[in-house]
């Protein structure tokens, strides 16, 4: 790192309590890795924080060096931004405290955090809040983003459940954000994304949920997806708030409920999961699976920390990912007949596109009230191309981008910045939407000089 002298980095280490590494130490490599493995940057100085104390040294050497920041929380973001090259990663991953306030149905979350290191602690006492569908993922970038999951039609998105944050800002000062202490600064933070600081604790409202749900897959064969998807996107305009029901088509994985003949092939899958009595979610989704001829289900009462991690195995770490995204405010024809085609021309076993469905809860907060104002998508659309060699970059992401150039016409705006990459730079604005001015000046007042710009960046221009 050229910025910085030797002397200034011994003087950083004597006063940081984690563990600051440099390229040539042993664990480098290890810790700047994230997620996406199209990603490969090298920090100049990585800082491990272990405190709030940790996290205020690093942001002051950032500003007094001028040196280029990259946040990490739970490493998950498509784009990358927890790494940068030549500058410093601040990683949280190892603040990840937890306190649940069973009573007042509140929880306290450390940044590193993630969605399992969350939903474990919250769900002894039988709570939790709406959070992600993969459990590795860090609650702090899914949270700054808007975050939603299979409870979001129920109890809103992850940042409609935030009660507080502590967070230091680009001066390097701790503050406390909430709607009576710091408010303009809250209001940004619930869906800003990292611009205008960096959270080291976060407190959540919680729920009673489970902790048994019922959930699990219902699969069709792709001959018959545009009957299949056609049902889905009726059934899910007016499914009540306690169920949620995704789309996902890919081939299939070699599931043990699946016939062999199908696997590799392409199937239409419906994940679900009620978040209400399973005695009532039974009769609710037996719909579902009239809705064609079906190859297999797994459905059941399982606890709703192992549903979370149902996922996991599909979205492990180190494939190389490309994603693009759409909002719809409903499914139309063309919308499903674009899903089809594109899916019939998967170009590796990994692809996949998903329909995350949400509104309920998510649709009945005003687009202003915090900067998250996409309350008009119902359903949040994701084409995940995922592949793992180099080689399949070129076909697997021009697949991607020609499928979400399809469907554009059948969105409804704006996107989930959260699923935003790294070369679309020019749909920030279009993805934040009808606050997107607000959070111009909230970045003026908090972060003038842009510190913080690993991130879906808003500039203070
Ligand atoms: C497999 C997979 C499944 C997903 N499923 C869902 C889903 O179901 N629902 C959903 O809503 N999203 C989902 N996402 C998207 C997810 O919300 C984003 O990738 C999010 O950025 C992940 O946060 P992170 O902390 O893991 O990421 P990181 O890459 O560590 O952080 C992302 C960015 O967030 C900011 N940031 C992180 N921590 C802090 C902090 N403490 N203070 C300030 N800024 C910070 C920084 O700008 C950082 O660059 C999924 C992602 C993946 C890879």
């Amino acid at each position: 790192m050229d910025r910085l002298q030797k002397t200034e980095i011994e003087d950083f280490k004597a006063h940081f309590q984690g563990e600051v590494l440099l390229p040539d130490d042993a664990a480098y490599d290890e810790v700047r890795q994230i997620w996406n493995a199209m990603v490969d940057r090298r920090p100049g100085l990585i800082a491990r924080c272990v405190s709030p104390e940790d996290v205020v040294q690093a942001v002051r050497l950032a500003r007094k060096h001028n040196l280029l920041v990259s946040i990490r929380g739970g490493g998950h973001n498509i784009a990358g931004n927890a790494v940068c090259d030549d500058g410093l990663m601040i990683d949280l991953s190892l603040m990840k405290k937890v306190q649940v306030d069973g009573n007042a149905r509140r929880a306290s979350v450390e940044p590193g955090c993630t969605l399992a290191d969350f939903d474990a602690v919250a769900q002894a006492h039988g709570l939790a809040t709406p959070l992600g569908i993969n459990s590795t993922t860090g609650v702090a970038g899914l949270t700054l983003g808007g975050g939603f999951g299979w409870l979001s039609r129920k109890h809103g998105m992850t940042v409609d459940n935030l009660l507080s944050a502590d967070i230091v800002t680009a001066d390097g000062n701790p503050v406390h954000a909430s709607e009576t202490e710091n408010d303009d600064l809250f209001w940004g933070l619930r869906g800003g994304g990292g611009n205008f600081g960096i959270v080291t604790s976060f407190e959540f409202q919680l729920h009673p949920v489970g902790p048994d749900v019922l959930s699990g897959l219902i699969v069709f064969p792709f001959d018959q997806a545009k009957s299949v998807l056609t049902q889905f996107a009726r059934f899910t305009e007016t499914m009540l708030d306690d169920l949620a029901v995704w789309m996902v088509t890919r081939k299939a994985p070699p599931l043990p409920f699946l016939p062999e003949d199908v696997h590799g092939k392409e199937i239409v899958v419906l994940a679900l999961c009620y978040a209400g009595d399973p005695v009532e979610g039974e009769k609710l989704i037996e719909p579902l699976r009239g809705f064609g001829t079906m190859l297999g289900e797994h459905i059941g009462v399982q606890p709703y920390t192992a549903w979370q991690q149902a996922f996991d195995p599909l979205l492990a770490r180190g494939a190389r990912n490309y994603w693009k995204s759409h909002n719809f405010s409903q499914l139309s024809a063309g919308a499903v007949d674009a899903i089809i085609e594109y899916a019939a021309r998967l170009p590796s076993p990994q692809c996949e596109i998903f329909i995350g469905t949400i509104g309920g809860q998510t649709a009945r907060v005003a687009p202003e009230a915090m900067a998250y104002s996409a309350r008009d998508a119902n359903y949040v659309m994701n084409v995940h191309a995922r592949w793992e060699s180099a080689a399949e970059d070129e076909r697997c992401i021009a697949w991607a981008r020609e499928f979400f150039a399809k469907s554009q016409p059948f969105a409804s705006g704006g996107a989930y910045i959260n699923f935003l990459t790294q070369d679309e730079t020019d749909r920030i604005a279009f993805a934040y939407g009808a606050t997107y001015d607000r959070l111009v000046e909230l970045k003026k007042k908090y972060d003038p000089t842009n510190l913080f710009r690993m991130n879906q960046n808003i500039k203070p221009v």
